[in-house]
């Protein structure tokens, strides 16, 4: 929630399966926490190159896509005014929480060495009677979760990785977006402005013209539960305590 007692990273690590799911679910807490000071790693596990059902298009023009979804993605994320982005460029569509992935992840946590690492849910299968969670999602969420726990903070795990020089590092914080649990909300009533602008530089996907109506309605549906403009949800775990907190 907006108040004394919110927490801001100086180091922070979004996690998403494809080009557009940050900046539909996080970039409002993303960029409030770039105006803070935070340093922003943003990390693509796919490039949505499957994102298309033009029937014009075939399999030839995935590299294609991948590569304008990328472009946009890193307008988005000037926007936002995130310091990297990361593309593992795995198959959009095809992703499974493999070990693979799950060290990928491990890698990029220990070199950049997040205070908190933002994700989805990886047990929502189901929102409401309409949507059913993508796969991607779920299984970018799982191993963005594993990743942080065990796999960031324990030496022994992925020992070729200690190897090359990645020690280990425990992230403090795991923010779960898109959870039926949520316990933390985030005003973002000063950045929403922003989350709308980095969302319509995902032109191959966005409508541009409703966009803007239906983020500001969700982001006050989400705020109105707790008394605030506009907010993005969150279930927080709370891995490691600040050494000040204590
Ligand atoms: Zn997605």
């Amino acid at each position: 929630m907006s108040n004394e007692n919110e927490y801001f990273p100086q180091i922070a690590m979004s996690i998403v399966a494809h080009p557009d799911d940050q900046d539909f679910t996080v970039a409002g807490t993303l960029a409030k926490w770039v105006k803070a000071g935070c340093k922003v790693i943003s990390v693509l596990i796919t490039s949505g190159d499957s994102g298309s059902n033009d029937v014009t298009k075939d399999a030839d023009h995935k590299p294609v896509l991948a590569k304008l979804r990328e472009a946009e993605q890193q307008a988005a994320n000037a926007v936002l005014g995130i310091a990297e982005t990361v593309f593992l460029r795995y198959p959009d569509g095809e992703l499974v929480a493999t070990l693979a992935l799950r060290k990928d992840l491990t890698r990029l946590i220990r070199l950049y060495k997040p205070d908190v690492v933002v994700t989805g849910d990886p047990s929502s299968w189901f929102y409401g009677n309409e949507y059913i969670n993508h796969p991607d999602h779920r299984a970018a969420a799982e191993a963005a979760t594993y990743a942080v726990f065990p796999s960031a903070g324990t030496r022994l795990i992925f020992p070729d990785l200690l190897e090359a020089g990645y020690e280990p590092y425990n992230v403090k914080r795991l923010y779960i977006q898109g959870s039926e649990k949520s316990d933390t909300w985030v005003d973002i009533s000063e950045t929403i402005d922003i989350k709308i602008e980095a969302l319509k530089k995902h032109v191959s996907q966005v409508d541009t013209h409703e966009v803007d109506k239906w983020m500001r309605d969700w982001a006050k549906e989400v705020g109105g539960e707790k008394g605030l403009d506009f907010a993005e949800a969150y279930r927080v775990m709370i891995l490691k305590r600040d050494e000040e907190e204590n």
